[in-house]
C-alpha cells in the first residue's frame, strides 16, 4: 500500500508530514513500514511521555478496557475521581475538571474566566494572551492564540481576545481595560519556538492580576507533566496561578485534557460547563497510570538532568556549525536556531538516519523526547545530528 498517495487523495491537505510511514513503537524507537526503526525524540509532539507502548501504560489501558471504557458523566466512576485525586495532591489547585485535548482544556481556563468576569468584574470578559502563543485550534482559542497565521483564514475573529507581545509585562499592563477578566500565558511557548520568558515575567504577571483581580491562566499542555524538570513548570518561578490546562503529555498518547483551579478560581455552577468523553474511563485510567510513574520515579527531575546534558551537547555542536544562532530549552522542551531555513533539511537527514526531530519553523529545530529519554539515547541523536548537519551545511 502506497500510504503516502492515499492519504494525499482521502486526506484533508492540512498537515506537512514527513515522509514516513509508522506502525509500531517501543521505548524511544518507532518502526515504519518498511521495518526501518527510528529513534524518537518527537514524541508525538511531547505526548508520549513515557515512550512508546510502556508497559505500565499498556497494563493500565488493558485492565480498564476490560473494565469499563466509557459511562458519561451522568454517573460516578472511580478512574476520573483517581485521577482527580492524584492531580490536587500534587499541584496546588483544588479542583479538576477533565476534557479531551489541550485546546478544550485551555478553552476550559478561559470560559472559567469569562464567569470570574461576570460574577466579580461587572461582566469583564477580555482575556489578554501573547504574541506567538499557541491555545490550540478551536476558534475561539486561534483568536487567543496570538499568531496571525493561524487567525487569518478564519477572520472575523470571535472577540474577547488581546494579543500583546510575550515577555513584556508592560504590555500586559497597557492592555488592561475595564473589560479584562484575564491573562493568559505558556510559561515557555513551545509551538511558539521554545520560547524561555525572563524569571520573573510570571511574577509579574501574578502581582498584576493581584492588584487587578484579574484570573492568571496558564497553558502549560506542552511545558506540564514534568517536561520542563519540575512536575508543572510554574513551580520554577515561585507563583501559584488561578487555573492551568494540562494535557499532551498526560495520558502518554490517549487523549486527555485537564483544567485545574483553585477553589477561588472554580467558580462554575452546575450546568456550565460539560463534556460527554471528557474522564472517560479509559482515559483516566491510562493518565493514572503516567502521572503515578512520573512522580514515583521523579523523571521531573530526570527530565531537569538529561535535559541539562542534551543542550550541553547542542552547545558544542553550536561551536562546531556557525550556522547554529541559538540553542536552548529547560527539561526536555529543547530548540536549536539557524541563521537560514535549513530546519528541513536538518529533519529529512536526520530521519535518513534514523532519527525523528521537529522541524517547527523554517529555520528551527525542536527536540521533545519521550521522559525516559536515557544518556545513550541522547549522544546517539547528537551523533546523528552532527552527521545531518555536516551534511546539510558541508
Ligand atoms: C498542543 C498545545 C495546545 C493544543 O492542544 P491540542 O490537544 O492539539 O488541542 C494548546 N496549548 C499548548 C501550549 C500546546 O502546546
Amino acid at each position: 500500500m502506497n500510504w503516502i498517495e492515499i492519504e494525499k487523495k482521502d486526506y484533508m491537505q492540512v498537515f506537512e508530514r514527513l515522509p514516513i510511514t509508522l506502525i509500531k513503537g517501543r521505548g524511544m524507537y518507532v518502526r515504519d513500514d518498511k521495518g526501518k526503526r527510528y529513534l524518537d525524540f518527537v514524541a508525538g509532539i511531547a505526548v508520549v511521555s513515557l515512550g512508546h507502548c510502556h508497559p505500565v501504560l499498556v497494563k493500565a489501558i488493558n485492565q480498564q478496557s476490560h473494565l469499563l471504557l466509557h459511562t458519561s458523566n451522568l454517573f460516578y466512576t472511580t478512574p476520573q475521581l483517581k485521577l482527580a485525586e492524584v492531580l490536587i495532591k500534587n499541584s496546588d489547585m483544588q479542583r479538576v475538571f477533565l476534557a479531551n485535548s489541550g485546546a478544550e482544556a485551555v478553552e476550559g481556563v478561559v470560559k472559567l474566566a469569562r464567569r470570574w468576569g461576570h460574577l466579580k468584574l461587572n461582566g469583564a470578559y477580555e482575556v489578554i494572551s501573547a504574541n506567538n502563543s499557541f491555545h490550540g485550534r478551536t476558534l475561539a482559542m486561534v483568536a487567543a492564540t496570538g499568531q496571525p497565521k493561524f487567525q487569518h483564514p478564519y477572520e472575523p475573529m470571535p472577540t474577547g481576545f488581546i494579543n500583546v507581545p510575550y515577555n513584556d509585562i508592560n504590555a500586559i499592563k497597557e492592555a488592561t481595560t475595564d473589560k479584562t477578566c484575564a491573562v493568559l500565558l505558556e510559561p515557555i511557548q513551545g509551538e511558539g519556538g521554545v520560547n524561555i520568558p525572563h524569571p520573573d515575567y510570571l511574577k509579574q504577571a501574578r502581582e498584576w492580576c493581584d492588584k487587578k483581580n484579574l484570573l492568571l491562566l496558564l497553558d502549560e499542555v506542552q511545558t506540564g507533566v514534568g517536561r520542563c524538570g519540575t512536575l508543572f513548570a510554574y513551580k520554577q518561578s515561585g507563583i501559584i496561578p488561578d487555573a492551568v490546562a494540562l494535557a499532551k503529555g498526560l495520558a502518554g498518547g490517549i487523549p486527555i485534557g485537564a483544567v485545574l483551579a483553585t477553589e477561588k478560581a472554580s467558580v462554575f455552577a452546575k450546568g456550565e460547563h460539560g463534556t460527554t468523553f471528557g474522564g472517560n474511563a479509559l482515559s483516566c485510567a491510562a493518565s493514572c497510570a503516567v502521572l503515578n510513574y512520573i512522580i514515583k520515579n521523579d523523571l521531573p527531575s530526570h527530565s531537569s538532568n538529561i535535559g541539562d546534558l542534551m543542550i550541553d551537547g547542542l552547545k558544542k555542536l553550536q561551536m562546531e556549525f556557525p550556522c547554529i544562532t541559538d540553542v536552548r530549552g529547560k527539561g526536555l522542551l529543547m530548540a536549536m536556531q539557524f541563521e537560514q531555513d535549513i530546519a528541513k533539511d536538518v529533519a529529512l537527514a536526520c530521519l535518513d538516519m534514523g532519527l525523528l526531530v521537529n522541524n517547527l519553523k523554517p529555520n528551527l529545530l525542536r527536540f521533545i523526547p519521550p521522559l525516559i529519554v536515557q544518556p545513550k539515547d541522547i549522544d546517539k541523536a547528537l551523533s546523528i545530528l552532527q552527521k545531518a548537519l555536516r551534511k546539510v551545511t558541508g
